[in-house]
This record gives C-alpha cells, sequence and structure tokens, in this order.
C-alpha cells in the first residue's frame, strides 16, 4: 500500500483478503473464516468484547465468595483427571498475586493442553469454596498473552478453532499499521461529524482496539455506533424518499363532510391523541404520494375510529377502501362493528335521484358462500361496494376494485414490499393505495425508527377517558390463589365476569387443549362449583366457539376458561376480573395483551398473575406487569430483558450491522443518526457527493439486510 494514494474505502479494505497479513497461514485463516473474518474489514470491525484496565480490576483476594467476578491471572500448575462418573475434569490452579483460584473444568479435555503455566488469562465466573480451597467452575476464559499495555482487549474469541484474543490482538495492530501510510477514509460529511461532536474514522477504529485509557473507547464506540445506524438510516430514509417521488397516489379530497358526521355521531368526543393522529393521516391523504403510516396504540387506545375516519375519507371522494383483519373472526367482528357504526350513512352519487345512495360495507373471507362472494367481488369491481372488510385475502387473490384509496392493515407487524407491490396492481391506473397499519403491540420508538424506517409511525398514547384502571396482583402462593378464586366468586355474585387463560404449552396444541379441559375439571369441581363456566380452546369448533362467546357476552356464562385464543379482540365490558394461570410462562407482550380483556366497562377491574417465576427474567417480567399498564413501558422492558433479537426479528439477529450498537442502549443515537440522514438526503437524494458513503452502505448492508430492511 504505496503512500500518496488517497485514503482506503471500506470497499478496498473489504476486498483485501486476511490472509495478506503477516503470520494468516491456512490454518489461521480457517479459523478466522469460522469468525465470519475474511477480509481487512472484517477484521477491522471484530471489536473487542470488553476491556481489561489492570489499573482497575478486581483481585482474587477481593472477589466476594457467591459472586460473579472477573479477574487476570496467571496459570501455575494445570492437571487432568477422571471423576468417578468417568468424567474428565481438568484443573488449574490460577494466581494474581493477591491470592489463589482453582478453576474446575468439567467435559473440556482441551483445557489441559490450552492452560499451560505461565499464560495470562482474564476468567470469569462464580467464586464459591469446595473443600476450604476457592474455585470457578467452568468459568469463561480469555487467553490474553503477555499484553503489557495498561488496557488489553478481550476479543470474542473461537477456542475450539484455536482463535485467540492475543492472535487477534497482533492481527488487528497489524492491520491498523499497514493502514498508516493511506489512512482510513472516513464517508461521513464532516459537517455531520462535526455537529455530533464525532471523531473520524480511523481515529476511532484505532482507539477501539487500542485504548489508551478507557474513555478512548467511549469516544471511539460513539463514532462507531453512530456509523452502524446511520447507514442503516440512510438506507430506510432514502427508500422512504424513493417511494414518496416516485409511487403515484391518491390525492384524497379531505374537505368532506362524512368524516365530521362520522364522529358527530359518535357517543364519546374524540380523544386528544384520536385527533391528533386523524390529523396526521388525513394530512397523508391529502397529499400525492401513498401513505405509508404505522399507527401503534395500545389495546383500546381506540384505533378503530383512526381507521374508520381514514376509509371514509376515500369514500367520500368516490373511492374505495378496504379493512384487513388477521383472522376470520376479527373481520367478521369489524364488520359487525363498523356495519353498525356507518348504519344509515349515505355516499354521494350523481347518478341517482337524490344525488346519493347508502353507504355499503360488505365481508369478504375464506368463509364466504360462492354465490355471495360473488356479489361482493361484482360491487367491488363496479364501485357499488364502497367498504370491504376481510383478511388477507382481499389484496392476495384476484379481487378487482374500481378504486381502491385506502387500505387499513389491522394488528399486523409485517407488511412487505410484496404486499405493496400487489396493491399497486389493484387499480387499473396503477395509482398505489394510501395504507395504514396498526399494532397494538408497542414498540419502543427507535426501535420502530429501526424497523419501521422508511414508515411514518402515529402513535395513541393515550386511552379514552372512563376506562378503569386495571389493578394487577401477583398471586404467588397457594394462599394468595385461594383469594383469587374468593375475587372470582364475590365478582360472579355480584353479577360481573371473569377470565381464565390455562398454562401456556408452547409444544403442542394437542397438550395444551388438555390443559384446559383438565383446568376446566378442577375448576369446576372445585372453586368455582357454583357459578356457570364455559371452555373456549384451539380444538373447539367454530360454530361452539361462536355459541360459547355469544353466551359470555350476553352474561350467560360467570367464567371463560380459555387458551391464549381469547388474546385479541374479545370485547365483554362486564368483565372484571382476568386469571393467569402459570403467568411466568407467558411473554410481557402477551400478558399485556390478556390483560387488556378487562378494563373495558365503568367498574375496576383486577388481572391476577397466578404462580412463582422459575426464572429471573419471570420473575422481571410479572414484576413489570404488576408495577404498570404502560404498553410502551412494557416494551422497554421488554427489550431490556429479551434483547435486540425480539424486534429485529430471529433472522436480522444473526446477521446484522449492528455489531456495536444496542438500540436499547443507543436509543439517542438512532435518532441522532435518522436526523443526519434525513438532512443528508434533503440535500443530495441520489448520495452523487458520497459516493464512497453509498457504496459502503450497499456493500455492509448486502442485499438480503436490505430487503429485510425494507419488508416492514
Ligand atoms: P383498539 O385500539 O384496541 O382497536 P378500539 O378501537 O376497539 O380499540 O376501541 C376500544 C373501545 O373504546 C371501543 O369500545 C370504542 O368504542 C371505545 N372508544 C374509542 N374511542 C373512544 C373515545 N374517544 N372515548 C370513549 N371511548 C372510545
Ligand atoms: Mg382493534
Amino acid at each position: 500500500m504505496p503512500a500518496g494514494d488517497p485514503p482506503l474505502t471500506v470497499a478496498e479494505l473489504d476486498e483485501l483478503a486476511v490472509a495478506r497479513l503477516k503470520g494468516v497461514g491456512e490454518k489461521r485463516k480457517a479459523a478466522l473464516a469460522a469468525a465470519d473474518i475474511h477480509s481487512v474489514w472484517d477484521l477491522l470491525t471484530h471489536y473487542p468484547r470488553r476491556y481489561i484496565d489492570r489499573t482497575r480490576q478486581a483481585t482474587i483476594a477481593d472477589l466476594p465468595t457467591g459472586e460473579e467476578g472477573m479477574v487476570l491471572v496467571e496459570v501455575e500448575r494445570v492437571s487432568s483427571r477422571r471423576t468417578r462418573n468417568r468424567r474428565t475434569m481438568v484443573e488449574a490452579v490460577v494466581t494474581d498475586g493477591t491470592g489463589r483460584l482453582t478453576l474446575t473444568f468439567f467435559n473440556q479435555p482441551w483445557r489441559e493442553r490450552q492452560l499451560g503455566a505461565g499464560l495470562q488469562a482474564v476468567v470469569f465466573g462464580k467464586v464459591d469454596t469446595y473443600r476450604d480451597k476457592r474455585q470457578m467452575t467452568n468459568p469463561i476464559v480469555d487467553l490474553v498473552g503477555d499484553r503489557t499495555g495498561r488496557i488489553v482487549p478481550v476479543y470474542p474469541q473461537s477456542e475450539k478453532a484455536g482463535l485467540m484474543t492475543w492472535d487477534l490482538v497482533k492481527l488487528v495492530s497489524e492491520a491498523l499499521r499497514r493502514c498508516e501510510d493511506r489512512g482510513i477514509a472516513d464517508p461521513v460529511p464532516p459537517a455531520i461529524l462535526a455537529g455530533l461532536g464525532l471523531t473520524d474514522r480511523s481515529d476511532a477504529l484505532r482507539r477501539i482496539h487500542e485504548p489508551g485509557e478507557m474513555k478512548d473507547v467511549v469516544v471511539a464506540r460513539r463514532r462507531l455506533v453512530f456509523d452502524e445506524l446511520f447507514r442503516i438510516q440512510v438506507k430506510l430514509v432514502q427508500r422512504k424518499r424513493w417511494l414518496e417521488r416516485t409511487q403515484r397516489g391518491v390525492a384524497h379530497d379531505t374537505g368532506g363532510r362524512l368524516m365530521a358526521r362520522f364522529h358527530e355521531r359518535l357517543s364519546f368526543p374524540l380523544t386528544p391523541a384520536q385527533q391528533r393522529v386523524i390529523a396526521e393521516v388525513v394530512e397523508d391523504l391529502a397529499a400525492g404520494a401513498p401513505m405509508h403510516r404505522l399507527l401503534q396504540g395500545d389495546v383500546g387506545a381506540g384505533k378503530t375510529v383512526v381507521a374508520v375516519s381514514a376509509l371514509l375519507t376515500a369514500i367520500e371522494g368516490g373511492h374505495q377502501g378496504a379493512l384487513m383483519a388477521p383472522t376470520e373472526v376479527l373481520a367478521e367482528q369489524h364488520h359487525l362493528g363498523i356495519s353498525q357504526l356507518l348504519d344509515g350513512f349515505e355516499v354521494p352519487d350523481p347518478g341517482t335521484l337524490l344525488g346519493e345512495r347508502p353507504l355499503s360495507v360488505e365481508l369478504l373471507t375464506n368463509r364466504t358462500a360462492a354465490a355471495e362472494r360473488r356479489r361482493v367481488l361484482t360491487g367491488l369491481a363496479d364501485g357499488s361496494t364502497d367498504l370491504v372488510i376481510g383478511t388477507h385475502a382481499l389484496i392476495q387473490e384476484a379481487v378487482d376494485y374500481r378504486s381502491l384509496g385506502v387500505v387499513v392493515i389491522d394488528e399486523q407487524h409485517r407488511f412487505g414490499v410484496e404486499q405493496r407491490s400487489a396493491l399497486r396492481e389493484k387499480n387499473v391506473d396503477h395509482t398505489v393505495p394510501d395504507v395504514l397499519v396498526m399494532t397494538a403491540t408497542p414498540i419502543p420508538r427507535t426501535a420502530a425508527m429501526t424497523v419501521y424506517g422508511d414508515l411514518d409511525v402515529s402513535v395513541l398514547d393515550e386511552l379514552p377517558p372512563g376506562r378503569t384502571p386495571i389493578h394487577t396482583v401477583w398471586a404467588r402462593t397457594d394462599e394468595d390463589e385461594g383469594r383469587v378464586w374468593q375475587q372470582v366468586r364475590d365478582e360472579a355474585a355480584a353479577g360481573r365476569q371473569a377470565y381464565v387463560v390455562c398454562p401456556l404449552i408452547d409444544e403442542s396444541e394437542k397438550l395444551e387443549v388438555r390443559s384446559a379441559e383438565e383446568t376446566y375439571e378442577q375448576l369446576t369441581h372445585g372453586e368455582l362449583a357454583e357459578l356457570r363456566v364455559g371452555l373456549l380452546h384451539g380444538r373447539v369448533t367454530p360454530a361452539d366457539k361462536e355459541e360459547t362467546m355469544a353466551r359470555f357476552r350476553e352474561g350467560r356464562i360467570d367464567v371463560l376458561v380459555a387458551t391464549t385464543v381469547i388474546e385479541v379482540g374479545v370485547d365483554v365490558p362486564n368483565a372484571t376480573v382476568m386469571v393467569i394461570l402459570d403467568a411466568a410462562r407467558f411473554g410481557i407482550a402477551q400478558l399485556h395483551q390478556l390483560r387488556g380483556r378487562v378494563g373495558r366497562g365503568i367498574h375496576p377491574s383486577t388481572c391476577h398473575l397466578v404462580g412463582e417465576a422459575t426464572t429471573p427474567d419471570g420473575e422481571a417480567r410479572l414484576e413489570a406487569l404488576v408495577r404498570t399498564t404502560d404498553g410502551f413501558e412494557l416494551a422497554e422492558v421488554d427489550l431490556e430483558l429479551r434483547g435486540e433479537g425480539t424486534i429485529m426479528g430471529e433472522r436480522q439477529k444473526g446477521r446484522n450491522d449492528l455489531k456495536l450498537a444496542s438500540l436499547r442502549r443507543d436509543r439517542e443515537w438512532v435518532e441522532r443518526a435518522r436526523e443526519a440522514a434525513f438532512d443528508l438526503l434533503d440535500r443530495d437524494p441520489d448520495l452523487a457527493t458520497v459516493p464512497d458513503l453509498a457504496a459502503e452502505i450497499d456493500r455492509v448492508l448486502g442485499d438480503d439486510e436490505a430487503e429485510y430492511l425494507l419488508k416492514s
């Protein structure tokens, strides 16, 4: 790499095979490949997972027994033997000058070869005492070699492949040294960096790998985290802008009376949040570019009113609306409810004597009978049907619309590129309908920005007034549980109703059904023997299910014992008690959804979480549910407990560009990166002034990644 050439770009670094570095033979090359390090760029972005600050680390002498700790030690001696039950046990005695520790490894015979006397290692584990000796069993071991620096980086290493942290230290150091002549290019405009107080890229890379003090790591991490988030945001914002420029939507006439009449007819005033969100939606509808908006609103926040307002806006201007629900049952419920809300509404129709005709609302699911189906399809094609409510079938099948203006998708997370292009096919003139996606699963704001970055997001962050708050109680002991059933009986005696949700059994529906039946038997012969109890689970026929639901709605059943089939859509205001058995087995989002089934009427409601937690996470989940009913707060806790994977999806977790950045820890950087992306793209929509950045984004995010991001 001769000096005088321009600084090295990511593309160049990524073309440079890591095997070109000194000391990388076939064996090491294979080990590096196993860690997904092929190029010098891969190596430079293989960041230390932690650092040992020699001046501040713990010592063996003051490691508390019974707690986890990390110490830098030197191996004194290693021995190996077989235990009575024929397992290998390797014991290493280590010291750091303040004391001795025995590391005990079971079933890891290779440790004997790995841990030679005199080696330096960082060990991490729980200290306990065994026969008066302090020891760690199966600790995490990072061999660090005889590094002399004050701060020792510890890399994610692959012991099996023989890739040790000191190998990486040497390789990275050589790579950095060889980049010095030309330097590493920085594709991010200096103004953006200066505005955010970020250091340049080569400095960041040097500091993260070879920090002189821990402060260096902070400075470096900030810059590198920004890069990861910025690449994603530029990609998303660019796509958003591109869609806005290239897709032709319907510029709806939003001045009409239909929506206003709908609001006047409601038996309640809109909440300020509903007003705000409806205004956001209406503004999108009036614009010529198609709307792609995500509406987040907790269970019961009143999303339906927003949906209907949007649909009416389309209908007013002579277009059609479609509402897509995730299941047939929900589609039917929506059809029932919305038909009632719109009963007696007229739409302008210049072809008729009075200049108007009744607004028509139809239902289309896989259960719709053939003749009825033909009728609905005809109405959609000739425009005499104004609003259609149904399942996925609405857009997937050969359903033709005369002019589809607005599509609302309820309780759906992903609405991908394919579905969007399917929508484009719906209209003969290839205008793209406006799309509103609604979800009751709260997603922390910054996570939404990353996952749904090319959508606009509206939040209904306020429940309608008059909701009675739900009191949540964790019934941990048998005694507590006794009180739960007492309350169910008391409420039933007072004319109210209750749900009992049976233990979740993930592995098999059959087992789950059996457990529901058992719970039902026990309760009807025990605690709830005096009450009218119904049973609902996945194997109940649709007819029986409807029958049971109807009886519950009409108050002819006191208690509904059910599996999670009642998770969404059930709305019985007279139900005031929710009992969730074995609650620790459910996830936060699911518990929150289930709890949302009560608290819908005028009487105060209670949610009982029954059973002990078996894991610390389970404990934290239940505690969070007891503490708050705020869905967004719960989503944050969920993110905290389960990590990004839950939001980015399993597929995303394996291979993504977020090596350092955490949507949780680096929240404000997500927002800053997004703002910077808007800034840049508004000045330079095609990234013409920053070709290196454009190339880097394509390279680093790759096709898979980009496709995934844009699938939202
Ligand atoms: P979700 O957001 O869960 O879909 P819904 O739209 O089903 O919520 O509304 C839940 C309940 O709240 C419905 O019974 C609805 O009539 C009622 N509701 C909606 N908006 C308001 C409001 N502004 N004031 C009072 N009640 C409302
Ligand atoms: Mg809803």
